[in-house]
């Protein structure tokens, strides 16, 4: 039996640890507690990719990362669509239906750095006929403080090692400082990878949210690899660190591009009330929303994770979890 995404409006969020009526919800697998130590949710983890119908299929990763408040629920609630959807012309669905997912969680929602899963995995055939695993990721942190950073820092580093495709949401611009950021979490990641001739990642997506320059580098994938070459250009009269993070970068993903994403419209960002129907989403992000998702999600687009070369099955993924996991708590 099938179920739809707007079944889950129903549900009472109020249990953290387990789903009663088997309903689809995010489930906090890594937590960052107030001491800085980490919490891996084994239990938990093991039943979204342990469950039978999924643990030996292989695995397409996708994470969603970046700093609180900055529209990642709101994005994963579309890429839900799209999911439950299945890839359909249709998927974005009926315009005046509330947004369900990842973001409402009733007001409870805590600002926890860590990692969500979808406690749903959705199996999708490829065109060329192999079943895969798809599973979505939130990753967030924040970035304030020296101790918030290395622990946010060291979240991302996990996420990036295990996705197949990490997708880092950055507001506005691609800023110096996000770079610097991702050079340090993807160091964190490198330095507790094994050595290999490989790049350690796979793809990274740079999503710049509310871009605000569309005359000089249009909205989309291809305005955003022009306005991505030009930010990772290395040239000679750059400072060296600047340099530095430009060339660590390309040395640890096997695919780097860029989205720019519109601003979606004063409804959505700053009225209280907003419940994520699409009537009240401007138009012009609607359109780039049409062309994002399926750019990251469809079936002859996702890649299966690899490991040193080696594709990984759900099963493996959890004991590559729980391997990483180890060294950041030794
Ligand atoms: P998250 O903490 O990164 O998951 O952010 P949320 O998805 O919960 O969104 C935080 C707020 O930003 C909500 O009020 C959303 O309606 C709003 N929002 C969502 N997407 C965007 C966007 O692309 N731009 C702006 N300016 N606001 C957005
Ligand atoms: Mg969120």
């Amino acid at each position: 039996e099938k179920r739809s995404l707007s079944d889950k409006n129903v549900y009472d969020w109020s249990s953290e640890e387990e789903e009663p009526d088997g309903r689809a919800r995010p489930v906090q697998v890594l937590l960052v507690k107030d001491d800085h130590t980490f919490e891996l949710d084994e239990a938990a983890l093991s039943r979204i990719l342990l469950a039978e119908e999924v643990r030996d299929r292989e695995v397409v990763a996708i994470s969603v990362a970046g700093a609180f408040r900055k529209g990642k629920s709101f994005l994963m609630d579309f890429m839900l669509r799209y999911m439950y959807n299945h890839a359909s012309e249709t998927w974005l669905g009926d315009a005046d239906a509330p947004l369900t997912g990842f973001s409402w969680r009733g007001g409870s929602e805590r600002e926890t750095t860590g990692i969500q899963i979808w406690s749903e995995v959705f199996l999708v055939d490829k065109p060329d006929g192999r079943k895969v695993a798809v599973l979505l990721m939130d990753t967030q942190g924040t970035f304030d403080s020296q101790s918030t950073l290395r622990d946010s820092a060291t979240v991302f580093a996990l996420s990036t090692m295990i996705s197949s495709m990490q997708v880092y949401n950055i507001s506005q611009n691609v800023q110096e400082d996000d770079l610097q950021h991702l050079q340090l979490f993807t160091e964190y990641g490198r330095l507790a990878m094994e050595e290999t001739f490989l790049k350690p990642f796979q793809s990274m997506i740079f999503l710049v949210r509310d871009w605000s320059f569309p005359y000089e580098f249009p909205y989309g994938q291809e305005g955003g690899m022009k306005f991505l070459e030009k930010r990772l250009k290395i040239s000679e009269n750059q400072h060296e660190e600047l340099q530095n993070v430009r060339k660590h970068i390309h040395s640890c993903f096997t695919n780097i591009s860029c989205f720019l994403m519109p601003h979606p419209g004063l409804k959505v960002a700053t009225n209280p009330l907003f419940d994520g129907r699409i009537t009240e989403i401007d138009g012009d992000f609607l359109n780039n929303l049409k062309v994002l998702v399926p750019w990251l999600l469809s079936p002859r687009n996702i890649d299966v994770k690899e490991i040193n070369g080696s594709k990984i099955t759900c099963r493996g993924l959890v004991e590559y979890f729980k391997a990483y996991i180890k060294i950041y708590q030794g």
